[in-house]
């Protein structure tokens, strides 16, 4: 079993490791973050029906440039 120390020196040592695993923590998961966030442009999702968004069940909520024209179009009318 070991003694408690309570001298300065641990206490230094203590507060050193705790900002060490802090920083490491935040460094992973921040880099975890940057590497599974994927920004995705509108653009690039794929359409899920050729383009034809008249019978495309996702039509109100695509973002493709397709679907943005078709309910500009509809909304118009
Ligand atoms: S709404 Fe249009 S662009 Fe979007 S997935 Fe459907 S067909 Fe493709």
């Amino acid at each position: 079993m070991t003694e408690h120390d309570p001298s300065p020196r641990s206490r230094r040592d203590l507060f050193r490791s705790a900002v060490r695993y802090a920083t490491l923590g935040a460094v992973t998961v921040v880099t975890a973050g940057l590497v599974t966030k994927r920004v995705t442009k509108p653009t690039e999702a794929p359409c899920v029906n050729r383009g034809i968004c008249r019978q495309c069940a996702a039509a109100r909520s695509c973002n493709l440039p397709a679907a943005l024209s078709f309910r500009d179009a509809v909304d118009a009318t």
